[in-house]
């Protein structure tokens, strides 16, 4: 008989083949006579054939959601943070022209522009005094600056120039440049030209700034009263 022949072992062998039906016509015939007489081949076989237990095929359909669920989650993520820059960058954008870009432009509306190391100057002589408008930098909070001097003022006893800059940052609106033969001094001033140390540090010549401001105190006023003219409607 031939299925004595075959030796079980190698009909389970070939039972993977025979049961993909990738096997030759002759090794089918040989695997279905030796089925036909070996109880233990034959139950080999049925088991092989039973629908493989689902928990081999879950866990590998589970992990493939998974990876594709951290896929698009990754995507999703991207996505997301993208926008959010995006968003950032357009208010970012959106606070430095309304808090630079539209006051500085108001405030050198038709002033001569100039192209300066320290970004663009606009510069006005209107009647006794030049007005100066230094235009904030791109998305700089913190660059630009007006400033007001008077025509001519650059030679005296002691004060070689004496200017005025309104709309200082933070709580200072005012502070007053005042140019020595040793010193520039600039003195944070009130609006009613006290000496005004707030946002400022404490010098050891507070005094000498105070005295400063009491010294040229009417042309202080004077530069004071020409940027309310010019820039009033804004400071
Ligand atoms: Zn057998």
């Amino acid at each position: 008989m031939k299925n004595s022949i075959i030796p079980c072992n190698v009909i389970i062998d070939m039972l993977p083949l025979y049961k993909e039906k990738i096997c030759s016509d002759e090794t089918k015939e040989l695997v279905e006579e030796h089925l036909r007489s070996c109880e233990n081949c034959r139950q080999l076989y049925e088991e092989l054939s039973l629908p493989a237990p689902k928990n081999e095929t879950a866990p590998s359909e589970a992990e493939t959601f998974k990876k594709v669920g951290k896929k698009l989650n990754r995507a999703k993520f991207y996505r997301r943070s993208l926008i959010l820059i995006l968003a950032v960058i357009a208010l970012i954008n959106a606070a430095w022209l309304k808090l630079k870009f539209f006051p500085y432009k108001d405030f050198s509306f038709g002033m001569i522009e100039y192209d300066t190391d320290e970004g663009k100057l606009y510069q006005e002589l209107n009647g006794n005094y030049y007005y100066n408008v230094n235009f904030p930098n791109y998305l700089d909070f913190f660059s630009g600056k007006l400033y007001v001097w008077k025509s001519g003022n650059y030679i005296d006893n002691k004060v070689t120039e004496l200017r005025i800059m309104p709309r200082v940052t933070g709580d200072v609106k005012y502070a007053v440049t005042i140019m020595t033969d040793s010193c520039v001094y600039g003195i944070p001033i009130t609006k009613s030209l006290e000496f005004d140390p707030s946002g400022y540090k404490v010098h050891d010549n507070d005094e000498k700034m105070k005295q400063l401001i009491i010294e040229n105190r009417a042309e202080i006023e004077e530069l004071m009263n020409a940027a309310q003219k010019k820039w009033g409607e804004y400071l």
